[in-house]
């Protein structure tokens, strides 16, 4: 198996690059970001609780995710790797993710850590919000809150994952193409 993380800021392409990701190295794709916009378009109960946390900048409690990923991993026991994308978000997911994937027998191969400029980033979800309708993105306010949470609570991930000496960082603020193959490089690296 082999599992990636990709990580960074609101806005740094995580999902853009994830869809190229999972064609090239067909793994199965789990965005909590995407899985909780799931349940909001469904209204499930799940869905609105999240939508409160989603619209104000904030993240969603840790059991909540964490429930999530745990279902998903279920449902797609027979993967050949996971992708995982706006997960884990704090250090709390992280240690969960690491207990879930060694009862499955498999670890976190490599987290792809995406740095880009705070004013490209602004710019990327004003411009997102446009076109994809997200509430959280069409707001300067609750885009600003969503970097100071990520400082706080999610840049200590990243620290998680240096220790385990699985960080990648990388410029994220170059084409999708360029930013595609510096990514595709590295995991080549550790698939060999
Ligand atoms: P994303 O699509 O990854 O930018 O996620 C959109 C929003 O969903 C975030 O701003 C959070 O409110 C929530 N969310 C997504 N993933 C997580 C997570 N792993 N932990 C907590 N909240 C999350």
């Amino acid at each position: 198996m082999f599992n990636l993380v990709i990580f960074g800021p609101p806005g740094s392409g995580k999902g853009t690059q994830s869809e190229k990701l999972i064609e090239k190295y067909r793994l199965v794709h789990l965005s909590t970001g995407d899985l909780l916009r799931a349940e909001i378009a469904n209204k499930t109960p799940l869905g609105i609780e999240a939508k409160k946390f989603i619209d104000n900048g904030q993240l969603v409690p840790d059991e909540v995710v964490i429930g999530i990923i745990d279902n998903s991993l279920e449902k797609n026991k027979e993967a050949k790797g996971f992708l995982f994308d706006g997960f884990p978000r704090t250090v709390t997911q992280a240690k969960a993710l690491d207990k879930l994937l060694e009862l499955k027998h498999t670890v976190i191969n490599l987290v792809v850590s995406l740095q880009v400029s705070e004013a490209e980033l602004v710019k990327r979800l004003l411009n997102r919000g446009i076109t994809s309708g997200r509430s959280d993105d069409t707001n300067v306010e609750v885009i600003r809150k969503r970097f100071a949470v990520y400082e706080k609570e999610t840049s200590p991930v990243a620290e998680h994952y240096n220790k385990q000496e699985k960080l990648s960082p990388m410029q994220g603020g170059n084409t999708i193409d360029d930013t595609f193959h510096s990514i595709c490089k590295v995991i080549e690296n550790v698939l060999v």
